[in-house]
């Protein structure tokens, strides 16, 4: 009898045990949801209710402010990056196909224009590099179509880089030249027409481009000359993932020639491009 009476203590003790414990972990768990909701839609007032409903919960909000603080470092965490620097120093000729779609051929390795302070390839690659920096800085995961100014890389070859990376988004980095001296600005190319092996990827192409465009003539004080629909680009036709060209002004023209020698100027670029990224990821991509 004695036993059976200490086996139910025990029974209902741990019953009690049980209930109080399971409780204390349900709040838990539910506070860190709703914490974490109210983080994101920066909802300060919700989050600080939380703390009061309960005071045990003091360790759970000190986590997640550590976590937001990681999320807001790393913005582009899990996200894959295609930056693709134009032109290349070759010696390299021929000929490939302009789209998947189409028996027509063009140049496959095409040298960049050239300004009295540098040349296309030397520029587009310094610029690609300090993006990388800004992206990798800030969590995503970058591959390069070449890094090095003498390189052969086909613009086929370029796409399919990024295609094979499962790249989220290829940008094309390439400064302009005219035949008028006196023209200048930035322009973002976007793929476009009939000829796109993923026609799919015209209209996230031309939201980006958007984006980006914003972003880095807000950060250097560049014209804008806006967006330019491609249906000519073997670049672009090849890509199955969202990809557009930034043309980061005209090496004919003396004055964006030289701003675009100088370091200053180049990580203006480089830091609009990032802020025009982390802005698309914000805005849900
Ligand atoms: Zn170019």
């Amino acid at each position: 009898m004695a036993l059976k009476r200490w086996v139910l203590t025990v029974l209902l003790a741990g019953l009690l045990w049980c209930l109080y414990g399971c409780g204390k972990a349900a709040v838990s768990p539910a506070g860190s949801a709703d914490s974490g909701s109210a983080g994101q839609t920066v909802d300060s007032g919700s989050a600080a209710g939380a703390a009061e409903d309960t005071g045990e919960l003091i360790d759970p909000p000190l986590e997640e402010e550590a976590s937001d603080t990681s999320e807001q470092a790393q913005p582009l965490a899990g996200i894959v990056i295609c930056l693709d620097p134009g032109h290349g120093v070759t010696d390299a000729t021929g000929q490939e196909r302009v789209s998947p779609l189409s028996q027509e051929t063009k140049a496959a390795y095409v040298s960049g224009a050239a300004g009295n302070s540098q040349t296309e390839e030397e520029l587009n690659l310094a610029v690609a590099q300090l993006v990388r920096a800004g992206l990798e800085e800030r969590g995503a995961q970058v591959v390069m179509t070449r890094q090095t100014n003498e390189a052969t890389v086909s613009n086929i070859e370029r796409a399919q880089i990024a295609n094979n990376a499962g790249a989220d988004l290829c940008i094309r980095i390439h400064a302009d030249g005219s035949e008028d001296s006196s023209v200048s600005g930035m322009s973002m190319q976007v793929p476009a027409g009939s000829l796109l092996g993923t026609p799919e990827i015209e209209q996230p192409s031309a939201r980006v481009a958007e984006i980006i465009l914003e972003e880095v003539t807000a950060a250097t004080g560049a014209r804008s000359r806006g967006l330019v629909q491609r249906s000519d680009l073997t670049g672009f036709n090849w890509s199955e993932v969202p990809c557009v060209l930034l043309e980061m002004g005209f090496l004919s023209n003396a004055q964006e020639d030289a701003l675009l020698a100088t370091d200053e100027y180049r990580q203006q670029i480089a830091s609009g491009i990032v802020s025009g990224v982390c802005r698309w990821m914000e805005s849900g991509r």
